[in-house]
């Protein structure tokens, strides 16, 4: 929905190497239009499952985003988490200059960089600076480190099997009612595709 009004956000998501469905929404879209995808990958799992690989095979990672006291806790969790994880540097995502993470980043030329500005700003960063990377992996992963620092709480197990996490979110943080008035008119873009396949 946010791609079909912002161009630069769009040619981020289509130039992406992996698109991942963080929401249920997106697993229900794939079922109508005749294309399933398996199953949702919320962004706080695969970072986690990509800090284990980082651990086992002493990747060097970078952290990009979120306020300094979470990115803080997050430096400490994955030191003590993912001992085979070196931190080649990190960045909170408000006080330091975009370009500069940039430069850093290709000066350190770490092997995983996470960027967690939520979306659609780091897509769009990613984006805009892939080109002057020699190397790495890039990922959005929004609000995850605020939920691996211990900031914030995931929705506890009932809400995520009930496929009610995104429900969670809104009741804990009210000022994200502004995306769920878009699924109506996502749930008829979707049929509407349905239909004209018909
Ligand atoms: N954030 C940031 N800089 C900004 C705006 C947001 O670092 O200018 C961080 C914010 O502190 C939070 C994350 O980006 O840690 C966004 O989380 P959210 O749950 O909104 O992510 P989304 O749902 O968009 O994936």
């Amino acid at each position: 929905m946010m791609a079909n009004k912002d161009l630069t956000f769009a040619k981020a998501v289509r130039e992406a190497d992996y698109v991942v469905a963080d929401g249920i929404g997106l697993i229900i879209g794939s079922k109508i239009l005749g294309h399933p995808l398996k199953e949702r990958i919320p962004g706080v799992e695969l970072m986690q499952e990509l800090l284990d690989l980082a651990s086992r095979n002493h990747f060097s990672v970078y952290l990009y985003g979120a306020k300094p006291e979470v990115l803080k806790k997050l430096h400490t969790v994955i030191k003590d988490s993912y001992p085979g994880v070196s931190i080649a540097g990190y960045s909170d995502g408000y006080t330091s200059s975009p370009e500069e993470v940039a430069k850093q980043i290709e000066a350190t030329t770490p092997d995983l960089v996470f960027v967690a500005l939520g979306a659609p700003k780091q897509e769009k960063w990613i984006d805009h600076h892939y080109p002057n990377f020699s190397k790495g992996v890039f990922v959005g992963v929004g609000g995850s480190f605020d939920v691996l620092s211990g900031t914030v709480k995931r929705a506890p197990k009932i809400w995520r099997t009930l496929n009610l996490e995104w429900l969670y979110r809104i009741i804990k943080q009210p000022s994200r009612w502004k995306r769920a008035l878009l699924l109506p008119a996502y749930l008829a873009a979707i049929v509407r595709i349905r239909l004209r396949q018909k």
